[in-house]
This record gives structure tokens, sequence and C-alpha cells, in this order.
């Protein structure tokens, strides 16, 4: 899609889902920008990205705590480097799950303000270039919980249904400029996010997956590649869903 240069930033690039997707966005011959909370999980970025000889860097990014104009100023230094910017794909997320009678304000407030305040910060900035250029390819990080609901994540689901909403609104407000907005929904994925289940509790899961097991980082980026080629440039307010059949709808 890119008949100038330009990069992908995808947040939380440093492990699981997020790191899947750099390495196959830079496949598929993207400039990567990919962040981590820590200056250290940035460095290993640009180490990972200059290991395998393509463009881009790593950024050190907490969305709890960078405000809009440090977001503003760091994305346009990425411009000033690599082009506008092409692709967000707002991937990083927490859970924290409980009860809701026992679950903390801190639990709620935390998890709502990174996986839904900080990807409407980080998209309005990064939309005033991809309005100007009029294209762009905004991608968020859903869950199955988001349709299906699960006990014990309320905050979650919440903040993943209210990132549905947020995606389907956002596609209609400017699918006339030519930027695409859509969903990524996983299931239950084998990253830092799920191994705390124990073997029980896996065992128990993978038994109501028609497809026996459990994702890969790599089936959910494959996804994100669709979306982010010239091949998905019909498709906008769409939620795609990659749970091994565990929820359909
Ligand atoms: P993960 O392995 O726990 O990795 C989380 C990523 O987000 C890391 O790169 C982490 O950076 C970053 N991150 C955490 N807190 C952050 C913050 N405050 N600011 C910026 N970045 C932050 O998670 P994952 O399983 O790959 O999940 C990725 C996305 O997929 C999330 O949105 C998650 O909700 C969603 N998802 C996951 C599953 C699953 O089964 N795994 C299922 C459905 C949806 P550091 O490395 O620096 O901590």
């Amino acid at each position: 899609m890119n008949e100038r240069p330009g990069f992908a930033l995808i947040t939380g690039a440093s492990r699981g889902i997020g790191q899947a997707i750099l390495e196959r966005l830079g496949a598929d011959g993207f400039t990567l920008v990919g962040t981590a909370t820590s200056a250290a999980g940035a460095g290993l970025i640009s180490e990972r990205l200059a290991q395998r000889g393509w463009p881009g860097a790593g950024w050190a990014l907490d969305l709890g705590r960078a405000d809009a104009s440090v977001l503003e100023e760091t994305v346009h230094g990425f411009e000033g480097r690599f082009g506008p910017i092409r692709v967000l794909v707002n991937n990083a997320g927490i859970a924290r799950d409980d009860l809701l009678l026992r679950m903390s304000e801190e639990a709620w407030q935390s998890v709502l303000e990174i996986d839904l305040s900080a990807v409407f910060r980080l998209t309005r900035v990064c939309l005033r270039t991809m309005l100007k250029e009029r294209q762009g390819r905004i991608i968020n990080m859903a869950s199955v919980v988001a349709l299906s609901g699960n006990p014990g994540q309320v905050n979650y689901a919440a903040a993943k249904g209210g990132l549905l909403g947020f995606t389907r609104s956002l596609a209609q407000e400017v699918g006339s400029r030519g930027i695409t907005v859509n969903a990524v929904a996983p299931g239950f994925i084998d990253t830092d996010m799920t191994r705390q289940l124990n073997s029980k509790q896996r065992e128990t899961l993978i038994e109501r997956i028609p497809l026996k097991r459990l994702g890969t980082a790599a089936d959910v980026a494959a996804c994100v590649g669709f979306l982010a080629s010239g091949g998905a440039g019909y498709i906008t307010g769409e939620t795609l869903q990659v749970n091994g059949g565990m929820y359909m709808s």
C-alpha cells in the first residue's frame, strides 16, 4: 500500500503477540517502530530489528504515563526519520482479573486506562498524519471476551468491548479519507498473559476449543499482517476473530 516510505507503529512489541506482529510486518517490508515499557525492552527491539537488517527503532513508552504532548513529539520525531506513519497497531494491553465484588478501583482504572483510554490518545496523535496523507491502517487488539464475556474480567471485557465500539465509530469517521480501522479479537493465545493458568485450567480451556489447542502469537500476527496489506483495502470497522472456534458469531 505504500507509495511513499513510512512506518508501522506497534505498541507492546517486546513480547508475545506484539513481538510476533513486529516479525510479521518486518517480513512484509514495513519500517517498524515497536514499543516496550522500559528502555532495556526498547533497546532489545532495536537490536532485533538491526539483526534482521530491518529499518526502524524501539521506543520506551509506558502508555499509563505518557501524555498527549509526549506522544505527539515522539511520533513526529519518528516521522522525521522514517516518513509518515502508515500503520498503527494498538496492541499493548494488561489484565487485572478479579470478581467484581473483590475488584479494586485501581484494578478497574488501570485496565481501562491502558487498554482503552491510551488507545484513544495515541490514535488521535497518529490520525493527524494519516488524514493529511489520505491513507492509513489502524488495527486494535481486542479479545474474545469482548464478545463472550468472562467471569473475573469485567474490567478487561469492558475495555476490550469499548475498543470494538471505538473501532466501528472511528471507521465511519475516517473512511472517506482512505483510512481503515479494524480490530482483531484473539481467543486464548500462548503468551505470558495466559501462562499464569495452571495445567488443569489449560486442559479445561483446550476442551472448549474446537481446534483443540491454544493459539500462537503468530496466528494473531498473520491476521494483523493481512489487515495491514493491500488485500484488506476494502475492509473497515470489522473484527477478525482468531480463537480456534471457541466463540463463533
Ligand atoms: P503480554 O505477553 O503480556 O505482552 C504485553 C505487551 O504490552 C508487552 O510488550 C508490554 O511491554 C506491553 N505493555 C504492558 N503494559 C504497558 C503499558 N503500561 N504501556 C505500554 N505497553 C505496555 O501480552 P499478549 O498476550 O502478547 O497480549 C497482547 C495484546 O493481545 C493485549 O492487548 C491483550 O489484551 C490481547 N490479547 C491477548 C490474549 C492472550 O491470550 N494472550 C487474548 C486476547 C487478547 P513490556 O514487555 O515492557 O512489559
